[in-house]
């Protein structure tokens, strides 16, 4: 009955694109960390002296409920605000939040933003319900940027490390890891159960696996990831082995000298029986990314 409720769960959620209102609702991932299930997930993670927001929502709209929800579980004054990638539904919500919010990210991911940020902007507003929302957003300067880490003591033991660590998804990738908790917040970088996508020039599969090798040198216990449920530690091993897999039978069709097209076809049907429990199995595009590294 389970596996039954499961099926139908995945089959009506990618019938539909995902709504990108965010609910005014928060589920509890760890001891300190909590997330707004939706499109994208939201983590906030609460100490006694400053509450860390990890991404923002698709516009000001999303990025005001987030604050309002973050306001509820937090007794502290201190907001600090960081997104995972430079795409817009992990950034282009700043503009909800209190003008007094500490924004932070990798300088690399700054970069990024800087160079395709509002380019994302106008792809996303080809569609209604976006281009309301995104409707005047403009990005503002961070507060603070780092190069590989920034740590963040919020108070009653709790940390956040935020860490640049590679290419992945994006050039700009950034997770963060709280402790005590041994709680990651995985962005696009761990998914669970999502096939990895990478756009544009971000990373490549080589420097993606580089960087889950990182992660899994990390006490992670918990795993909350943007756009798929959260899940225990395994989640960085899961994905590394795909990644790996899909990268070693890519470059072995193309050293028999198939294209791109070919194997992403080939792939997509093999990898569909091989990863049953998968909702969807469209390769295409990163078989192309593994041709091309
Ligand atoms: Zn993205
Ligand atoms: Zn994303």
């Amino acid at each position: 009955m389970r596996l039954l409720v499961t099926a139908l769960t995945a089959a009506s959620l990618s019938a539909q694109a995902p709504p990108s209102v965010l609910p005014e609702t928060a589920t509890k991932i760890s001891e300190h960390v909590w997330a707004i299930m939706g499109n994208p997930n939201i983590g906030i993670v609460v100490g006694t002296r400053a509450t860390l927001v990890v991404d923002t929502g698709l516009g000001p709209r999303n990025g005001a409920t987030i604050a309002k929800v973050a306001a509820t579980l937090s007794k502290n004054q201190k907001l600090f605000l960081t997104t995972t990638h430079f795409h817009p539904e992990h950034a282009a919500g700043e503009g909800g939040f209190p003008p007094n919010t500490v924004l932070i990210r990798p300088a690399v991911q700054q970069k990024e933003m800087d160079l395709h940020g509002m380019e994302m902007v106008e792809l996303f507003s080809r569609s209604p319900e976006r281009k309301e929302l995104l409707n005047g957003v403009q990005f503002r300067a961070p507060d603070l940027t780092f190069d590989t880490e920034a740590k963040l003591d919020l108070g009653g033991g709790v940390i956040a490390r935020l860490l640049w660590l590679g290419g992945a998804h994006t050039k700009g990738d950034e997770v963060v890891l709280v402790e005590p908790d041994a709680t990651l917040i995985s962005g696009d970088v761990v998914q669970n159960k999502v096939v990895p996508n990478i756009y544009g020039d971000g990373g490549t599969p080589a420097s993606w696996l580089a960087v889950l090798d990182k992660i899994a040198a990390l006490p992670v216990s918990h795993v909350l990831p943007d756009h798929s449920a959260p899940g225990d530690g395994s989640l960085v091993a899961q994905e590394r082995a795909f990644i790996d897999d899909v990268r070693i039978r890519a470059l072995a069709l193309k050293k028999q000298g198939g294209s791109a097209e070919d194997a992403g076809k080939q792939l997509s049907a093999e990898f569909k029986t091989k990863y049953a429990g998968w909702p969807s199995m469209n390769l295409a595009a990163f078989v192309r990314s593994v041709y091309a590294e």
